[in-house]
């Protein structure tokens, strides 16, 4: 039989490696942590195929504070996650979101706007001159305000913060082990050990639920509940404009599709309609999106991509929450030894820092000590009291 560890992560990606990460560096934590991942070159994982985006421009205010967090973390990630001396490089482009809506649009801006300015935020509200003051690219056309970022949104490079995190957690004592869990084993109220695919045995004192949208809702499965977690297709296309647009902000046009600038290249994308939006295991790109659909809205918008060439794709899959479209974060129910961070629907690689920090204070304090996720809780799908997040990309 295996050694026993205090606690297991199950899925050793951004989220896990963050959660590991935040209780090896607990005060209050001395126990030992072993982190589980099947794949460890994480190339299907949505850490590695992310936009890696920051915002704060979310209509609930729990989601607008774990964002400040996250910027917050990001700025200071170099220092906090240096080993030996050696930081990781993860520069963070602050050029905003630039949410556009027309007429129907415009009162769900100005509400969210003013819950995100209560939070603090710095978000800039503005109207069709100071649109085209700051943005003369934009073809302003069907769009009657915005909403912008002026500081603390933008991008980074979300795989080099997962390995960071990961670096960091090993460097305090944190074990990987590359297999798949492959069965979960519940006594009474307690998660007492999972087995792995070559059939070993490594009993817990504690367990966490970090599998993404591959694993998470089968390990909650073979913990005993359900979680409405499903694995949804999200396809990224890269193109080259012969026109340079600077200080381009992350753009989310009135029809949904969003571009950004990377280096010297563009990448965009959309979600599809909740009726268009299967289940998926796959990675194929689906090329229509981009001829049919992306690129025509967004030459439309931004006239100087009208002239652009066609780069790469690649798809990943959201972990999407289909019950409100937000994190499951905390406590796993009916359980005393286990935690769920799962269902982040697009936003966890910003949610990581966040998420990470809450479930160490979790387990090593019993009580959430920085910022309360307690908005984040399982009993929310239980009761049937959605947290509505408005602003999903
Ligand atoms: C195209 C795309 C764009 C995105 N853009 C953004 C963005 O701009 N901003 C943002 O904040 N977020 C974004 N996201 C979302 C973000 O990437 C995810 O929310 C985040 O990476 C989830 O991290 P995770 O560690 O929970 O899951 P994952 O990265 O999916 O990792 C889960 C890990 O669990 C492992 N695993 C699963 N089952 C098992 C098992 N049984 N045994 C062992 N290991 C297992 C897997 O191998 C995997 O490595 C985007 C996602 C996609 C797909």
């Amino acid at each position: 039989m295996s050694e026993p560890f205090d606690v297991v992560i199950g899925g050793g990606a951004v989220m896990g490696s963050s959660i590991a990460y935040h209780l090896a560096a607990h005060p209050d934590f001395s126990g030992r942590i072993l982190v589980i991942d099947r794949d460890m070159t994480y190339r299907q994982a949505a850490s590695s195929l992310s936009l890696s985006s920051v915002r704060q421009q979310f209509s609930s205010p729990i989601n607008i504070r774990v964002g400040l967090y996250g910027v917050a973390f990001l700025r200071k990630a170099g220092e906090l996650l240096a080993v030996d001396g050696e930081a990781p490089d993860l520069p963070l482009t602050e050029n905003g979101y630039l949410y556009l809506a027309g007429e129907a649009g415009a009162s769900i801006l100005t509400a969210n706007h003013a819950t995100q300015l209560a939070e603090g935020a710095d978000i800039l509200l503005l109207g069709h001159d100071a649109l085209k003051t700051r943005f003369p690219f934009l073809n302003l056309d069907g769009i009657a305000m915005a909403a912008w970022g002026r500081s603390g949104e933008g991008w980074f490079d979300g795989y080099t913060l997962m390995q960071a995190f990961r670096r960091k957690a090993r460097a305090l004592g944190v074990v990987y082990r590359e297999s798949e869990i492959a069965a979960v084993e519940r006594d009474g109220a307690r998660i007492s050990a999972v087995r792995l695919a070559n059939g070993e045995r490594i009993v817990c004192g504690a367990f966490v639920n970090a599998a993404g949208a591959s694993g998470a809702a089968e390990l909650a499965r073979q913990m005993g509940f359900e979680i409405p977690v499903h694995a949804r297709k999200r396809c990224v296309f890269q193109f080259n404009a012969r026109e340079r647009i600077a200080h381009c902000p992350l753009i989310i046009d009135a029809s949904g599709a969003y571009v950004r600038s990377e280096g010297e290249s563009y990448l965009c994308g959309i979600s599809p309609p909740e009726a268009e939006d299967p289940d998926s295991d796959d990675f194929d790109v689906i090329w229509p999106q981009f001829d049919d659909i992306i690129w025509p809205a967004l030459a439309h918008r931004i006239p100087a991509f009208e002239n652009i060439r066609p780069g790469r794709a690649w798809a990943g899959h959201y972990d999407l929450n289909v019950f409100d479209h937000n994190a499951i974060v905390g406590r796993a129910p009916g359980l005393d030894n286990a935690y769920l961070a799962s269902g982040f629907s697009g936003h966890g690689i910003q949610q990581s820092p966040a998420v990470g920090r809450g479930l160490a204070e979790l387990i090593a304090q019993g009580r959430y000590a920085t910022l309360d996720l307690a908005d984040f809780a399982f009993e929310r799908i239980a009761a049937g009291r959605p947290l509505i997040e408005r602003n999903v990309i």
